[in-house]
């Protein structure tokens, strides 16, 4: 071995933090339910407004942020304290894609770069795979670990314990999505991860055997995975997923039918919500009434999507992300499109941290038909609302006719081909025109027809909607 290239340093990840300093700042399981979980609103706003000047501090290091700031006409005296957080100009994904054709390939909107490994260790991770190249995030030891922790915290609000065998069926690659879960099961609540992946990684079927097989007791997953995985078990492999045992699913609920999902496989479905730049931002406890936002490590805000006015508490709007932990990257009210609202009243279950009612949907998601804004998420929830289906959908956007008026037609499956599909689809056309508020046409299709345009059976990122008046 030749060392003359060898470096004399290497830094070390469990040399790179103080973790005993982390671990109190930003307490895991199950530390976090007896302290951070139960502060009083007075507690925690100092502890917020140390946090988030230290993260102000840290925003006039990064360019994007010094940019973005003064052209605002932002100067580093006008933010005294975190009730000044609103004078600080939003920014979304826009501005970020902005930075990247700025400042290939990785933007200027970190403050740190690859270069930046000699001194910490750093990891990469995308956003989930959407068009185009995927945007790429750097993350230091500080990020990382604090991501770990906040996940654990997730994990433990949902019931899981130490020993549980935890299916991840989230993708594995470059997406965050397998990987965060793992770092946090395995590090911070004593459960055993299983990483098969979305259906591309490991085929649905060998799934199922292996929950079976390895006494699997919680499943991760988005909903129309877990679905699909509950509907292969019972239809192709005559196994009723309620004999194997699970006991609970961690999911992204949105505007899915929680009910359904925990009647396919007999075991209760938490909701949760984070963004691959920002981490678990919110999950739900044992009382299942809304996620409880890790409010040590964020402060979001509901803002309307047209006016940027902050709404009350209650109100639906787009959500904004203040992070208070994140040396890489920070975000300061960053519009993540997301709409939301904030529940009035405290959870029975005694922690003080406010709670997301659901994503209703994303603001950008949002389609425009004849004049009514309409969610794809919307729409699954009728789907799935609906037995005769099996909660597969796909929706098709075009202009028609002489006078090019919108027309958005839902594709729907149906497995049982001995239904009456007429009826099915004028009842679901009904139902579909009383929950958007405008009409849709129905198509629908036999099982398996919609995993072409959905790749619900492939991705752990389904799609639902083809906009073609673009
Ligand atoms: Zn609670």
């Amino acid at each position: 071995m030749n060392p003359t290239n060898a470096s004399d340093y290497i830094p070390w990840y469990f040399q790179s933090l103080d973790f005993e300093k982390l671990w109190k700042d930003y307490p895991p399981p199950p530390t976090y339910f007896h302290t951070t979980a139960k502060m009083s609103r007075d507690e925690l706003w100092s502890l917020q407004n140390k946090r988030f000047l230290e993260t102000i501090k840290r925003g006039w290091e990064i360019d994007f942020f010094k940019l973005h700031w003064k052209a605002h006409g932002l100067s580093p005296s006008d933010i005294k304290s975190l009730d000044d957080l609103t004078k600080i100009p939003v920014y979304d994904v826009h501005d970020i894609r902005k930075s990247i054709e700025r400042n290939p390939p990785f933007g200027d909107f970190m403050g740190i770069s690859p270069e930046d490994g000699k001194t910490m260790p750093l990891v990469l991770q995308t956003s989930g795979g959407t068009t185009g190249l995927p945007r790429p995030m750097l993350y230091s030891p500080q990020d990382r670990e604090t991501m770990a922790i906040l996940g654990g915290r997730r994990f433990a609000m949902h019931g899981i314990v130490p020993g549980d065998m935890v299916l991840v069926t989230y993708s594995l690659g470059l997406g965050n999505g397998g990987m965060a879960p793992r770092e946090a099961l395995w590090r911070y609540t004593g459960s055993v991860p299983v990483m098969t992946g979305s259906g591309a990684n490991t085929p649905t079927r060998r799934q199922i055997e292996i929950v079976k097989a390895w006494g699997v007791k919680v499943i991760l997953g988005f909903p129309a995975y877990l679905r699909h995985m509950a509907l292969v078990a019972r239809d192709e492999l005559g196994i009723d997923p309620k004999s194997l045992g699970i006991r609970l699913l961690g999911t992204h609920l949105g505007m899915e039918n929680r009910e359904q999902l925990e009647e396919l496989w007999g075991a209760k479905a938490f909701d949760m919500y984070g963004t691959h730049e920002s981490g678990m931002l919110g999950a739900e406890c044992q009382h299942q009434s809304g996620m409880h936002v890790m409010e040590d490590a964020f402060v979001l805000e509901i803002a309307d999507p047209e006016t940027g006015k902050i709404l009350h508490d209650g109100i639906k709007g787009t959500v904004l992300i203040t992070t208070l932990y994140k040396y890489g990257a920070p975000q300061i009210r960053f519009n993540v499109n997301d709409i939301s609202a904030f529940h009035t009243t405290p959870c029975s279950c005694g922690s003080t941290m406010k709670r997301l009612v659901r994503i209703f949907g994303r603001n950008d998601n949002m389609i425009k038909l004849r004049g009514v804004n309409v969610f794809p998420e919307a729409i699954g929830a009728v789907v799935v609302e609906d037995v005769r289906t099996n909660g597969e959908f796909f929706c098709f956007v075009d202009r028609v006719g002489e006078a090019q008026a919108d027309r958005m037609e839902v594709w729907v499956e149906i497995p049982d081909e001995s239904l009456d599909k007429s009826v099915i689809q004028l009842s679901l056309e009904q139902r579909m025109k009383e929950v958007l508020g405008v009409k849709v046409d129905i198509k629908l299709v036999n099982k398996g027809e919609l995993d072409q345009y959905t790749l619900t059976s492939q991705s752990s990122k389904v799609k639902r909607l083809l906009d073609q008046r673009k």
